[in-house]
């Protein structure tokens, strides 16, 4: 090995007649006096040699000798297995009975391939300029003729050494050189291949391993999944946890992806990667049938929402899931992979964490989306985007106290679209103002028909997207339209979901103090199922938080839930915000969300969003007794 040679002139005289060897060991000695060649000999030893040379500029050999051509190649083994290997091998072409000096040469070269071997002859055979051929390289094979003067065979010994040691040189700059490449080679094939952040594979190299898995699955039908998913809200944590612990964080999923891949029973081979910011993809080869990929992709999901501890922090995330598989929805690896993106954009769309498995009728709806935007666009201009009302229950005076305006899409042909199928579609299409605009025109409409007809005061909640947020004529916009309507800033509250106003507090927190100190109310919708940062409460200028939806539907199923919405609301209280409980549909939730000090509840076991004129009939039945605002039953009536 180059790198265990080590730089002394080391040479091995082969020959079976002693006196010889006692020549090469006087002419290559220390003490070699040569007469009148001397200054010429010793110049040109200190032109090749520098330091390896003695005061007098000759050059110092060390030499070995044996008379048997077996006994040298042994030599020459040992010398090259302790890394000191001789820069020189003089061999005698005739030493019987052992072999002769070609096929000792012959093994020599096999076991050392850098020395230079010095064929030494008396005769002309074999022929010098075969020995090349015979036993390559041809730069490292030489002939000498017998007799030789003493000069030449120093001569000969100083300048093959000086080559040895320049061959020496030369072989450590191409292995450093050869090293730098490799290492650049695989740089760069790690930088095309790898993503940098968590060292798994990116995007090009998932299509590549698909395929892969693709190609050696067992039969034709064997499922091969891909399950993608995009990590919700991951550029706000990381722009608020700061960029190391967001590396920490990615670095951890991708971790607990191949973990839990690693571990799924009865799929037996399984790939991770990441392919964007903040997405990961699961590539699961062998998954035997629907209900078996189905665990798996729960499994996946649930891994990943089980909280994270970066830098001595809680983290909990929730994650969109799109999933498509080999041979159903396509025979090539970049097929099955662009519709599980299909299907994963359908999840991230739906706002909330949810899977979401491919069918051929997304591409239907991908292909047919300029036909939808389209004819959204033209909705809005019709007035088919309407608002339904659904009524707020106060808890402490038993009256209708507030309705939450929700969107609905009536269709032309009678059909009634719900909000989660148009209003992402018109934030990705940039008219969710447009949208917000009308609703909010609507919504004044009703309010001052109510007034007018009923002489109510009844506050309204409209809903408001993460896009409008970011609109900087947000709050003129709303202005304009209450002047307009001439409505009072006070009859208004906007809902936002935890998740939009994290997403960018600094462009959140001015429009809401704006809007606060206009007079209009700020709501925390959805409250519990964002991030669990309860700092910023204190920071905004919020007078309401809603309770999710899913904290209630659960709430009489054990004592545990009870306790978790009993301590939201106690935090609401303690923060002297007013509380809601949304999605009450049984009796017992409004007893216990009662009990529990919420200020107000909302839910189908309350009343379902209705029309305008749908909701005042609901009134009247509800309370017929007055003609003010109604009064649900007793049994709503707080416990004491
Ligand atoms: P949200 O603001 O949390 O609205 C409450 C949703 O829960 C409504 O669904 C409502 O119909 C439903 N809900 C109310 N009580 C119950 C109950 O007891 N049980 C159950 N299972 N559900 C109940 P909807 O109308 O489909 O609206 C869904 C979401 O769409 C809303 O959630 C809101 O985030 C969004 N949205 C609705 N209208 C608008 C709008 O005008 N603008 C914007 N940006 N988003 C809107
Ligand atoms: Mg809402
Ligand atoms: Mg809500």
């Amino acid at each position: 090995m180059a790198q265990n040679e080590t730089a002394t002139n080391r040479i091995l005289v082969v020959d079976d007649d002693a006196m010889l060897i006692g020549e090469y060991l006087r002419c290559l000695g220390k003490d070699f006096e040569p007469d009148s060649a001397t200054s010429t000999l010793t110049d040109l030893e200190k032109v090749l040699f520098g330091e390896e040379t003695d005061e007098k500029g000759a050059a110092k050999f060390e030499v070995q000798s044996c008379d048997q051509g077996k006994i040298a190649v042994e030599a020459v083994r040992e010398a090259v297995k302790v890394g000191n290997p001789f820069s020189i091998v003089f061999l005698d072409i005739r030493m019987p009975p052992g072999i002769d000096g070609i096929e000792a040469a012959k093994l020599i070269r096999e076991i050392d391939q850098n020395v230079n071997i010095v064929i030494v002859t008396g005769s002309v055979s074999p022929e010098p300029e075969n020995l090349g051929k015979e036993i390559p390289p041809a730069d490292r094979i030489f002939f000498f003729k017998k007799p030789f003067h003493a000069v030449e065979c120093r001569q000969l010994a100083a300048a093959l050494c000086g080559k040895w040691h320049s061959d020496l040189a030369l072989r450590r700059a191409n292995d450093v050189l050869e090293q730098r490449v490799w290492d650049r080679t695989e740089a760069l094939h790690r930088l095309a291949y790898y993503d940098p952040v968590t060292d798994l594979p990116n995007r090009l190299m998932l299509l590549d391993e698909l395929q892969l898995l693709i190609d050696d699955a067992d039969s034709p039908d064997s499922n091969t999944a891909v399950v993608l998913l995009d990590i919700e809200r991951f550029s706000f944590l990381n722009e608020t946890m700061g960029y190391e612990s967001g590396t920490a964080l990615l670095s951890e999923i991708g971790k607990r992806l191949i973990r839990t891949c690693s571990d799924l029973v009865g799929a037996p081979q399984s790939v991770v990667g990441r392919f964007g910011a903040d997405e990961f993809a699961c590539l699961i080869a062998g998954v035997d049938d629907d209900d078996a990929l189905e665990d798996i992709v729960a499994r996946i999901k649930q891994s990943v929402e089980e909280p994270f501890l970066v830098c001595s922090r809680e983290i909990f995330l929730k994650a969109s899931i799109g999933v498509a598989w080999h041979p159903v929805h396509g025979r090539d690896s970049k097929t099955v992979f662009r519709r599980a993106e299909a299907a994963l954009h359908r999840s991230m769309r739906r706002l909330e964490g949810r899977v979401t498995w491919y069918h051929s009728e997304m591409e239907h709806r991908a292909k047919h989306k300029f036909d939808m935007e389209a004819e959204l666009r033209q909705a809005i201009e019709n007035g088919e985007i309407v608002t339904w009302f659904q009524p707020q229950l106060s808890l402490n005076s038993g009256k209708i106290a507030g309705v939450e305006a929700l969107a609905r899409w009536l269709r032309p042909d009678g059909t009634i679209v719900a909000p989660s199928d148009f209003v992402p579609l018109s934030e990705e299409m940039g008219i969710s103002d447009m949208f917000f605009e009308s609703v909010m025109r609507h919504v004044c409409g009703v309010i001052a028909q109510w007034k007018e007809e009923s002489n109510w005061d009844i506050p309204v909640s409209v809903n408001l997207s993460a896009h409008q947020l970011r609109n900087h004529k947000l709050v003129e916009i709303i202005k304009s339209i209450l002047r307009k309507e001439d409505i009072d800033q006070n009859l208004i509250n906007l809902e936002l979901t935890e998740t939009v106003l994290l997403e960018d507090l600094t462009i959140a927190m001015p429009v809401l103090n704006d809007l606060s100190e206009y007079g209009v109310g700020i709501h925390i919708d959805d409250f519990g199922t964002g991030y669990s940062s309860l700092s910023y409460l204190a920071e905004l200028p919020v007078k309401t938080l809603k309770i999710d939806q899913s904290f209630i539907g659960r709430l009489t199923e054990s004592a545990t839930n009870a306790k978790i919405v009993q301590s939201i609301i106690a935090l609401g209280k303690a923060m002297e915000l007013e509380v809601v409980a949304e999605g009450v549909e049984t009796e017992q939730q409004l007893m216990l969300v009662t009990k529990f000090g919420a200020d107000l509840a909302q839910g189908f076991f309350i009343g379902r969003p209705m029309p305008a004129v749908e909701f005042i009939e609901w009134c009247s039945i509800v309370d017929q007794t007055t003609s003010d605002l109604p009064v649900l039953p007793d049994v709503l009536a707080r416990e004491s």
